[in-house]
């Protein structure tokens, strides 16, 4: 069942700033359950290098923070923990880093075709920027997905936090992964310094337009080794209502519960699952690197081991009565309509 709902930009600004909304989380829940059923889908992150070239302010792998040992996986690591999860029924691998041109065109595409060649997983690439080439080629060795996060869809203050990057490139970049045929997946932080409620309306509005397969969306942490520090955490109520608005007026999108979201509340990704959710991404970088997978400090379980993430995920799922699913997950939205 596939409904179309409009809601005005002055009425999500209300909503957001509505300090009673249960019945919005109701309706997302509803929709939700009525447009992607009760299944949760499992995304396997491996965060394979905290190597990057960049320096956005808010991010604790920005080149100039010093604080954090480096490291970087082998491509054979990282094709042994593709293997390990796949035994363990996970059907889709996030390969994550900073961006790390260290892994070049030629590492990345036999990486991928290893692990199309010895799993049966989906396979995502979430490692930033790169040309349109480039691209093309992971495409064409088999990567499914691709997510890279428009982080504001506010101009000035994406210029602001990103001394590196150009915000008309960022957009282009998801243009191309959707011409190239990637299911796309998006999305942006919540409560980032300078952030207005408007600009988080304007944020789910711009999801709406582009009509993302996923939306990966989920609070700004504050992270003193960078030079926003000491500024303030998102907020989890409006992250919730974030949600809601989307499973709202995206019926069919993949829709994580972050980890992030993890860091304002420890049973976060439970209500997020509840209000509209339907995708969680246990982490399975191996132990000894997570810590320094440093994006925000306090990441949640970097105490465990990935196959003990996988099945704590699979226990916070059906606590709340909601199945795992078995199939790969993936996007229910065929046709891109912009
Ligand atoms: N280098 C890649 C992937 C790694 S960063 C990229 O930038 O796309 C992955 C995501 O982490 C970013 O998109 C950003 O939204 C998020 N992130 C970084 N620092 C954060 C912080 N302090 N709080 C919350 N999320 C953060
Ligand atoms: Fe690097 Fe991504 Fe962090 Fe920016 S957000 S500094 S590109 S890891």
């Amino acid at each position: 069942m596939e409904k179309e709902t409009y809601i005005s930009k002055h009425d999500i600004i209300e909503i957001l700033k509505k300090d009673d909304f249960s019945d919005i989380v109701k309706q997302a829940d509803y929709i939700r359950r009525e447009n992607v059923g009760e299944e949760v889908h499992l995304r396997g992150i491996c965060e394979f290098s905290n190597f990057c070239r960049k320096d956005c302010l808010y991010c604790g792998l920005r080149k100039s923070n010093k604080k954090i040992p480096r490291y970087r996986m082998s491509p054979e690591e990282i094709l042994r923990t593709a293997v390990l999860i796949d035994k363990h029924g996970i059907k889709t691998i996030v390969l994550q880093s900073g961006e790390d041109i260290w892994f070049t065109k030629k590492i990345l595409t036999k990486l991928i075709e290893d692990i199309k060649t010895h799993t049966d997983l989906a396979v995502t690439l979430s490692i930033g920027e790169r040309s349109f080439d480039e691209y093309k080629v992971f495409k064409d060795a088999g990567a499914d997905r691709y997510l890279l996060r428009f982080e504001t869809s506010n101009e000035n203050l994406f210029k602001k936090l990103h001394p590196d990057d150009d915000y008309h490139e960022r957009l282009k970049c998801l243009q191309w992964f959707s011409d190239l045929g990637y299911q796309v997946g998006s999305g942006c932080m919540i409560g980032l310094p300078g952030q207005t409620i408007k600009d988080i309306a304007d944020d789910i509005l711009f999801i709406k337009k582009w009509n993302f397969h996923m939306v990966g969306a989920g609070p700004y942490i504050s992270n003193d080794d960078t030079p926003l520090s000491g500024s303030k955490n998102g907020n989890f109520s409006i992250v919730q209502k974030f949600i809601a608005l989307v499973r709202i007026l995206c019926p069919k999108v993949l829709l994580p519960a972050t980890t992030a979201m993890d860091i304002l509340r420890s049973d976060a990704r439970e209500i997020i699952l509840q209000s509209g959710a339907n995708v969680v991404m246990p982490n399975i970088t191996p132990q000894k690197y997570k810590q320094n997978y440093r994006l925000y400090p306090d990441k949640p379980c970097i105490g465990e081991d990935p196959i003990t993430c996988r099945y704590c995920m699979e226990n916070r799922v059906k606590k709340i009565g909601r199945k795992i699913a078995q199939d790969h997950g993936h996007s229910l939205i065929s046709i891109r309509e912009k």
